[in-house]
């Protein structure tokens, strides 16, 4: 296999550079350099316009949706710069995770009406799918939607919604038939967040960040033509989704940013007079780290090439989903580890005027540090558990 890129996609490589050279706004790059992740919702939304106003936003749709046209290559490529420049991410739940649902398994009426403003940005998304009874075990989920006339009502509760209290629609998977067999009783429903009886109350993370929220749902009302596909069929829809967000998760481009970034760190901390990175310790760390990461990068790019059959796609994107994960968490873990008792001091990433006069005191690299290693520990739970991972693994890869 060569590891190397075509002149074509090189070339490709160096527009997509300059482009965010001269475009993406300090104060967007500033946000993120700071360490301060996920980034915040106005910097989402803004660069969100940004790409769209290039034509960029949703390089992975079909071109007649408003995609790139763009090889696979070429959109890793893309995903690399993006990330490398330290650009925030575009609206990911509406982009990758509902827009491919609906375009797949929605009516015509649907794909007019919601995709053009997700590609836009006027519309954002967030996912309503797990709930304090039902994380890990979906299927067991409890919210209902009965059919009253044209119309549902919901009644229930979501939890860990990300981005619930930035977004203008949800999709939630909804039980509509209690009699069956679970996965034969859920459905896919599409939510304005306005509705009434919609509560949204907030869930602080152990980083300090408002990311996640619990939804509550109280007789809303929705109308029926808010439901994705077959009525009921929902669990199938679902599945297709999780799918998609596990091939993201792998995240290897914010990997690869924070491991250098960590590498700059070590470089300027000085331990006995010498710079930390040549300390053999700390050198073996990055070592190991950066061969795990091309091991990770190497497997995506196969399967972005084709080179691999289709049959274990499931057990794939679990694996993926794995590593990929567990490099996410062991990056922000080294930095917060080189800066030592300095990582612990904890700044809010919201209170910009504070990291300000902090940077007066210590290098930048310091404030954002420890909320990078703290938020890290979901990254092994969203989107599916890394235990619950293993046991896919187990059934679709080995027949266990
Ligand atoms: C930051 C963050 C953002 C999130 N965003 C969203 C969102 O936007 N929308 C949404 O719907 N959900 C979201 N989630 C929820 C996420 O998908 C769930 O947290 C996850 O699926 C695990 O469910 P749970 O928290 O109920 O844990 P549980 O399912 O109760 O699991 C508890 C523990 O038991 C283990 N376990 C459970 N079942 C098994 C099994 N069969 N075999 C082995 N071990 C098992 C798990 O690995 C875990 O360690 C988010 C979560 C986090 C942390």
């Amino acid at each position: 296999m060569d590891f190397k890129h075509s002149p074509a996609d090189e070339a490709f490589r160096l527009e997509v550079r300059q482009w965010f050279k001269e475009n993406l706004p300090r104060s967007m790059q500033r946000n993120m350099e700071l360490g301060f992740f996920p980034p915040n919702g106005t910097d989402r939304r803004a660069f969100h316009r940004l790409l769209y106003k290039k034509g960029w936003v949703a390089p992975h749709w079909p071109v007649e949706y408003g995609g790139t046209g763009w090889t696979p290559i070429q959109q890793h490529i893309f995903e690399e710069e993006s990330t490398h420049a330290d650009a925030p991410y575009a609206a990911w739940s509406s982009t990758r995770l509902v827009a491919p649902v609906v375009m797949e398994f929605g009516t015509e009426a649907q794909k007019k009406k919601y995709l053009p403003p997700i590609l836009n940005g006027d519309v954002q998304w967030c996912q309503g799918f797990s709930e304090p009874n039902a994380g890990s075990d979906l299927a067991s989920l409890k919210s209902t939607a009965k059919l009253e006339g044209d119309h549902y009502i919901v009644n229930g509760s979501k939890i860990w919604t990300s981005e619930a209290h930035h977004a203008d629609w949800g999709f939630f998977l909804v039980r509509t038939n209690t009699e069956v067999k679970p996965q034969h009783g859920i459905s896919f429903l599409l939510i304005d967040m306005k509705s009434p009886g919609i509560t949204i109350r907030p869930i602080i993370m152990i980083s300090g960040s408002h990311t996640v929220n619990q939804v509550f749902l109280d007789n809303v009302k929705v109308p029926a033509d808010q439901i994705v596909g077959e009525v009921n069929k929902g669990w199938g829809y679902g599945k297709f989704l999780l799918g998609n967000e596990r091939t993201a998760s792998a995240f290897i481009y914010y990997s690869r940013r924070e491991l250098e970034r960590a590498r700059i760190v070590a470089q300027q901390e000085m331990i006995d007079g010498k710079p930390l990175i040549q300390h053999p310790h700390w050198a073996r760390r990055f070592a190991q780290l950066d061969i795990e990461l091309r091991a990770l990068e190497y497997s995506v790019i196969r399967i972005l090439t084709g080179e691999r059959n289709k049959s274990d796609a499931f057990a794939v994107t679990s694996a993926l989903k794995i590593r990929g994960s567990e490099i996410q968490q062991k990056v922000p873990e080294l930095a917060a580890d080189i800066l030592g008792p300095r990582a612990l001091r904890y700044f809010d990433g919201a209170v910009n005027p504070e990291i300000e006069l902090a940077s007066l005191m210590w290098p930048d690299y310091v404030p954002g540090r420890i909320h990078g290693a703290l938020h890290s520990r979901a990254y092994t739970i969203y989107g599916g558990s890394m235990q619950v991972q293993k046991g896919i693994i187990a059934k679709a890869a080995f027949g266990l």
